[in-house]
């Protein structure tokens, strides 16, 4: 679909929580595939094995309140301004976007485009990774560096990492550099007591997951969160929360769908964290 796509379907529903696929990994680092991913998770979000209810008791299928709306995909020419304006598009029609990925770059394009109408935003960080890096393999825009390019445009106010455990030294600098409140996994101790001041956007990279939940990833990285654990810290966000992501789904690692139903659930839930209150 291209943006005009996007405009017409805003003009004629008004679809509370619209996700949108962004099927792009040109910016991947080791392996392709992430690019796949929006139209497996379409497929995952509802399925016969599930019904259509939530945690938070929001049906979905009742009138308005969610559509998978389309799809974005790899590599039009100009896809990252694509990407900001879709972003800004979804949040100026007050529409409440879960973003389904495509690899972890498409957050930095997505928040210069959603950062122009909210302000004062907290990003909520899921990841095996901190995403810090100023520029990976000689690319300032890979999907190791989408949270650097956002901290030093101001486009947040707040970015706070869950599930983080590889971090390098520099890194570590970077963290000081941007003051991010990295909670390393080595860390945890079970479902924080966060407070949220202003509107949070969650953005989930199918990493932070252990692989034991979600293996079908390109960087597995062992002795991550459970999915009750990621679900819990939705419901921690809901009353705050305006949109978010969920990336780096890769279809070409997953055993038998796992991963696919492990992603359609996470946008589910997001979406009934969001109705709930809204
Ligand atoms: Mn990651
Ligand atoms: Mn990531």
């Amino acid at each position: 679909m291209k943006p005009e796509h996007f405009q017409s379907y805003f003009d004629q529903n008004p679809t509370k929580v619209v996700v949108i696929g962004i099927g792009v990994d040109s910016n991947s680092s080791y392996l392709k595939g992430a690019a796949k991913a929006p139209a497996v998770v379409g497929e995952n979000i509802y399925h016969d094995a599930a019904n259509s209810w939530t945690e938070s008791g929001i049906n979905l299928r009742d009138k308005d309140n969610f559509c998978f709306v389309g799809l974005l995909r790899n590599d039009p020419k100009n896809i990252n301004q694509y990407i900001e304006n879709i972003g800004e598009m979804t949040v100026r029609e007050k529409r409440y976007p879960i973003f389904v990925g495509g690899d972890h770059s498409i957050t930095y394009p997505l928040m210069k485009g959603i950062s122009k109408v909210h302000k004062d935003l907290t990003i909520l960080h899921i990841d095996a990774h901190p995403d810090l890096y100023n520029a990976y393999e000689g690319n300032p825009l890979s999907h190791a560096c989408p949270f650097a390019r956002i901290m030093e445009e101001k486009l947040v106010k707040r970015l706070v990492q869950y599930g983080i455990r590889t971090i390098t030294g520099d890194q570590r600098e970077q963290i000081k550099r941007f003051g991010v409140e990295t909670h390393e996994m080595k860390d945890w101790r079970g479902i924080p007591d966060l407070k949220f001041d202003g509107p949070v956007y969650m953005s989930i990279d199918m990493d932070g997951l252990d692989p034991s939940c979600a293996p079908g990833v390109s960087h597995r990285e062992p002795g991550g969160l459970t999915t009750r654990e990621v679900l819990s810290l939705i419901h921690l966000a809901g009353p705050n929360l305006i949109g978010g992501d969920v990336v780096e789904y890769n279809p070409d690692c997953d055993i038998d769908h796992m991963t696919a139903m492990t992603a359609g659930r996470l946008v589910r839930e997001m979406a009934g964290a969001i109705l709930k209150y809204n």
